[in-house]
């Protein structure tokens, strides 16, 4: 139980110049403080923004996330800020917008980030009849694995799935669970939606942050706003204090279809 408290006090505990190493080129970067694996059989659906539960995150410990890229006027900025802070966040992809930016889609895989599913044409999935709303489950997980692993196939190599516009229904919630995908919601949001200065957002998002503590936070990396206010982001949650943990699957699925 002492080794365990040790080594777990070490992880916390790690100081602050260690991302000097780990993150060459910026000496004062915010850096990721750990991965979380996430599990369908355990954690199912998460974030409170729609769901009961959310991930076990600890005082001031965030998850960022990105919805609806890939996309070529903001996609690459949002990378470039995280690459420069070595942050690694999690990616929702439109799986037509994939396949037509495959290169770009690539790039999160490449750097690191974990790349989950947001249907193929981001449709409300409670308004369309239960077949077409599992169609566009479905084409997007394929679209977005061809794009990223040249692999044509409709098991998620990633199983995260997030519904655009949080539009869920028991019915499609209880089919991704018994296929073992999670569901992630938010905790937390920047309404990056709704048109404002990088300001404005940037002050918004810091401030109900700081209300919720620790989360997950939901942008958009289709915005140039959020774009363009990235970079201060990071740095204001570095000085505030915050750490940031990726969110990655409890086994890569890639490795254990190829094995087969
Ligand atoms: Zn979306």
């Amino acid at each position: 139980m002492i080794r365990l408290l040790t080594i777990a006090a070490a992880a916390v505990l790690l100081p602050s110049n260690a991302w000097a190493e780990l993150c060459p080129g910026n000496p004062h970067a915010l850096g990721t403080e750990r991965t979380l694996t996430v599990d369908a059989r355990t954690m199912p659906r998460i974030g409170h923004k729609e769901f009961a539960g959310s991930l076990p995150l600890r005082d001031k410990e965030l998850v960022l996330t990105f919805d609806d890229g890939p996309w070529p006027g903001t996609t690459p900025k949002v990378l470039d800020a995280l690459k420069h802070e070595c942050v690694k966040a999690a990616f929702f992809l439109i799986g037509r917008s994939a396949a037509e930016y495959p290169a770009l889609a690539r790039r999160e895989v490449a750097e690191g980030h974990t790349v989950g599913h947001h249907t193929h044409s981001h449709a409300l999935l409670n308004r369309l009849p239960i077949a077409a709303a599992e169609a566009q489950i479905d084409r997007g997980i394929e679209e977005d694995e061809l794009a990223l692993y040249g692999r044509r196939s409709r098991e998620p190599s990633t199983p995260f799935f997030r519904f655009p516009g949080f539009a869920s229904t028991p019915a499609l919630l209880d089919q991704l669970r018994s296929r073992n995908i999670v569901v992630f919601g938010a905790d937390v949001w920047a309404s990056d939606w709704n048109p404002m200065t990088p300001d404005q957002e940037l002050q918004l998002i810091l401030a109900r942050i700081e209300r919720v503590n620790h989360g997950i936070v939901l942008f958009h990396d289709t915005k140039a706003q959020t774009a363009r206010m990235l970079p201060a982001f990071l740095r204001a949650l570095k000085k505030g204090g915050y750490h940031i943990v990726q969110a990655v699957p409890s086994a890569p699925r890639i490795a254990v279809s190829q094995k087969r």
